[in-house]
């Protein structure tokens, strides 16, 4: 059996702490929030980290705040079943609630949180497409102070993000949706619930009123390049004329032209692509029939 190898392992009661201890020990000191990754790749021996610091006695960032009246804030440390099943998501982005539902199991929705599926920079993370195309902001702390970054800005590669030595993501902004707006998430795996996607893709429409055009589109894909990613030529075809069958096949195949996708064990790249065009087209559709009863947000 593989032997982990030694580290130094903290729990910090403040921010202010972990923030310095992260940036102390620099680029091999990893956050520790529910384990339900990082463990595992420790115990493969995919990363070997000199210390651990463990987020869960901060007080505060597991907190979903909505005292805002531009968006909300969800604390990095909120469980996926949090997220999950909480009702002011439920009720505002109903795609996020679909997309934490579909992660993993119930028992890794129970320990795994919002911020470590962005942290991880995971190219199929579940929860990233659908907070692309809610247009979420990531509030970030570390040495320097507090800064907002939008979450596009996030990924640097596989595994890989833009945060420096010390950073670390402190919560998620989701601005208010817009009225005639809904946005959808569907995953492809290979055992429903208990597997990262082979594909996964958000569709979010907004609509100049009940039958209007589509006003916005964005759609995000995952598992298909080596981050997550914007089909932004799909949104663009979109927003070129009225949401025929034909201009939302047409967006369909634009984002399978635009995906990068590999092959692995568990899917050809060919698969993957016409998976994203079978996908997104279900996917914009779905939104545009929820759009249209304009009573759902997204
Ligand atoms: C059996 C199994 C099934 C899974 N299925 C899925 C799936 O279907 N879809 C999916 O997307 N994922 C899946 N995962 C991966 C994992 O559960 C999720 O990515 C989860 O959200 C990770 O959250 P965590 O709190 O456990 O993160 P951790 O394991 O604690 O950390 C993950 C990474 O993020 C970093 N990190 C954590 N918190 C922060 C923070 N606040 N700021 C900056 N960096 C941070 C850590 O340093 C680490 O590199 C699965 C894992 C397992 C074991």
């Amino acid at each position: 059996m593989r032997r982990l190898k030694p580290f130094h392992y903290y729990e910090p009661s403040t921010l202010p702490e972990a923030v310095e201890i992260l940036a102390e020990k620099g680029g091999k000191a990893y956050p520790l929030a529910g384990g339900t990754d990082i463990l595992v790749r420790m115990k493969r021996g995919d990363i070997k980290p000199t210390a651990l610091v463990n987020l869960k006695r901060i007080t505060g960032l597991d907190r979903i705040n909505t005292e805002s009246e531009k968006g909300i804030h969800i604390g990095a440390l909120a469980l996926l079943s949090t997220v999950e099943h909480s009702p002011v998501v439920r009720a505002n982005y109903p795609v996020l609630t679909q997309a934490a539902g579909v992660l993993g199991s119930p028992s890794i929705r129970n320990l795994g949180t919002l911020g470590g599926n962005i942290g991880r920079a995971s190219p199929a993370a579940d929860t990233v497409p659908a907070l692309l195309v809610l247009q979420s902001r990531t509030i970030v702390e570390g040495p320097q102070g507090k800064r907002n970054v939008k979450l596009d800005d996030i990924f640097a590669g596989p595994g890989i993000t833009t945060l420096s030595p010390g950073e670390l993501i402190t919560s998620i902004f989701l601005p208010e949706p817009a009225p005639y707006s809904a946005a959808v998430y569907l995953k492809l795996g290979r055992r429903e619930g208990m597997e990262c996607a082979i594909v996964g893709v958000a569709a979010l429409l907004t609509l100049s009123g009940k039958n209007g055009e589509a006003k916005e589109a964005r759609i995000a894909l995952s598992a298909v390049a080596p981050v997550p990613l914007r089909a932004k030529k799909a949104e663009e075809v979109l927003l070129s004329g009225s949401l025929t069958e034909e201009r939302i096949k047409e967006a369909a195949r634009a984002a399978a032209d635009e995906s990068l996708p590999m092959t692995d064990m568990r899917a050809s790249s060919d698969y993957r692509k016409e998976m994203v065009k079978v996908l997104t087209f279900r996917a914009i559709r779905q939104a545009l029939t929820l759009a249209q009863r304009g009573e759902v947000k997204n």
